[in-house]
């Protein structure tokens, strides 16, 4: 194992994820008492909130996400290891969390490795549909859409551009609603500028949720907003239907009521479920039968003190987790940035204070809701807060404000807000540019990376 200098005095603590929930647990644990090694498949902390903004060209990735080795040595936290390696199967037993190149010994384990995409047994749309739920996903996805549109921009037919220019968002809550409105955004405002030869009408954009409103985690106010906003941005919104399948070959999504529509590209925003491991007990079930702490969505089942049922010294965070033990959220807590951060922070100082011998700070978690928000276009959202809805300019000012704050860096901060005041003057931003993959070396063998459990599984 490649890591500083190890005490045999103090207990071994192995966070699995970088995220909201294992980077505030590790910034708030006190490292005097603990070595602590954070692993993340990624060397970089990001901001899922705004991948949506990654995916559609307005904002560079790097805005995003921030060094996980860079945050580590700031304030105090000198004495956390960090590991880069995607964890594929934990020994309860043994206490060991295993990676491709790794055996990483623990006393105390925190899972907080978040949620991967749901294509909920229609697993054939992984290989066709785009996803944003991680920052080279949204990348992928700007890269398509910038092609299309490069493509579309040649085609000799209007025939050929509608074909090429049907975008269909998979779910209507807030990240599907944030992307569809994004898109309208290019539709409106940057289609007749940057590519004269479209007309506006040859690139439809359409949303499908299956319920009978957008955002249906939010208040009703906040669904006919978002409602209003999206078709104000040209967007075709279908409510109460669910889609059944997509036939990339012949670019066409079916819906559950048979209806059809064109896809040239489809967005899948329609689920997600818990990063899955393979769990090994000792006893040799782990390939055998899902475990009792296994519970709805594959997330990992804790009582109030963050700990995963009969697990001893394991504990879940954030998405990956359901905590039934909150008596304001007996199904489990929303899957959201604050639930994460809120739950990191607590389980760091319990640890904390029991190590230093101060079980009367001891305490369960309880969610502090601070209200949700989610934005359409470039200048409007919705806010729903404990006693207070509101929408439209004011939702997105505070909105953007929050957001804001919660970038990890001071660049980043600054680079995120001149490209937001340079769009909402200028409608456009400058970040329409289309990386292509280098072809070198030709080698498929990545020699440096390992490859991603996803993506062995397909
Ligand atoms: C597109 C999108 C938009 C969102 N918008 C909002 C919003 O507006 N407001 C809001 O409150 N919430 C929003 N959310 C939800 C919010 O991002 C999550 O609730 C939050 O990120 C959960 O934090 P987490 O630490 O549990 O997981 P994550 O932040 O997802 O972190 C998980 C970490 O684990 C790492 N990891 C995963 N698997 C492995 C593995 N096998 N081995 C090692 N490392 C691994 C990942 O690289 C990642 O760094 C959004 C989510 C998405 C995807």
């Amino acid at each position: 194992m490649s890591t500083r200098d190890i005490s045999e005095d103090r207990k071994k603590v192995v966070v699995i994820g970088g995220g909201f929930a294992g980077l505030n647990f590790v910034k708030h644990l006190d490292s005097e008492h603990f070595d602590v090694t954070l692993i993340d498949k990624n060397n970089y902390h990001s901001f899922p909130p705004l991948f949506y903004q990654v995916a559609s060209s307005g904002l560079d990735p790097a805005s995003i996400c921030f060094p996980l080795r860079r945050e580590l040595r700031k304030r105090h936290n000198t004495r956390v290891n960090f590991n880069m390696g995607e964890v594929e199967s934990i020994d309860t037993s043994a206490r060991i969390v295993h990676t491709p190149l790794d055996d990483i010994p623990y006393d105390i384990l925190v899972v907080a490795a978040g949620t991967t995409n749901n294509f909920f047994n229609m697993n054939y749309l992984a290989k066709s549909v785009y996803t944003i739920k991680s920052t080279s996903e949204a990348l992928r996805c700007r890269n398509d859409i910038l092609a299309l549109l490069e493509r579309a921009a040649i085609a000799p037919t209007s025939a050929e551009r509608r074909k090429l220019l049907n975008f269909v968002v998979i779910g209507g809550g807030p990240t599907g609603v944030e992307i569809a409105g994004a898109i309208g955004e290019m539709k409106r405002y940057v289609l007749p500028r940057e590519y004269p030869t479209i007309s506006q009408d040859e690139l439809t954009i359409t949303i499908v949720e299956g319920s009978d409103r957008l955002l249906r985690t939010m208040s009703e106010d906040a669904s006919k907003s978002a409602l209003e906003s999206l078709k104000s941005l040209l967007v075709n919104v279908k409510l109460g239907v669910n889609m059944k399948e997509y036939s990339p070959e012949n670019s066409c999504v079916t819906l559950a009521d048979d209806s059809k529509l064109d896809a040239s590209m489809v967005i899948w925003t329609a689920g997600v479920t818990a990063t899955p491991f393979a769990w090994d007990d000792g006893k040799g079930e782990s390939d055998k039968d899902t475990p009792a702490f296994i519970g709805h969505g594959g997330r990992l089942k804790t009582d109030a003190s963050c700990q995963v049922e009969g697990l001893p010294d394991v504990y879940a965070l954030g998405d990956i987790a359901i905590m039934t033990g909150d008596p304001d959220f007996p199904m489990g807590h929303p899957q959201l940035a604050q639930v994460a951060l809120q739950q990191g922070k607590r389980l760091a100082l319990n640890l904390t204070a029991r190590e230093r011998g101060k079980e009367s700070k001891v305490k369960p978690f309880r969610y502090n809701d601070k209200g949700s928000m989610a934005t359409v276009g470039r200048n409007r959202a919705v806010v729903d807060l404990k006693h207070l809805h509101f929408h439209g300019f004011s939702a997105w000012l505070v909105w953007m404000f929050i957001h804001l704050i919660s970038i990890l860096g001071m660049r980043n901060k600054i680079t995120v807000l001149i490209n937001w005041i340079w769009a909402y003057f200028n409608y456009s931003t400058s970040l329409r540019l289309l990386i292509h993959p280098s072809r070198y070396p030709l080698s498929d063998d990545l020699r440096f990376f390992t490859e991603s459990t996803e993506d062995k599984k397909e």
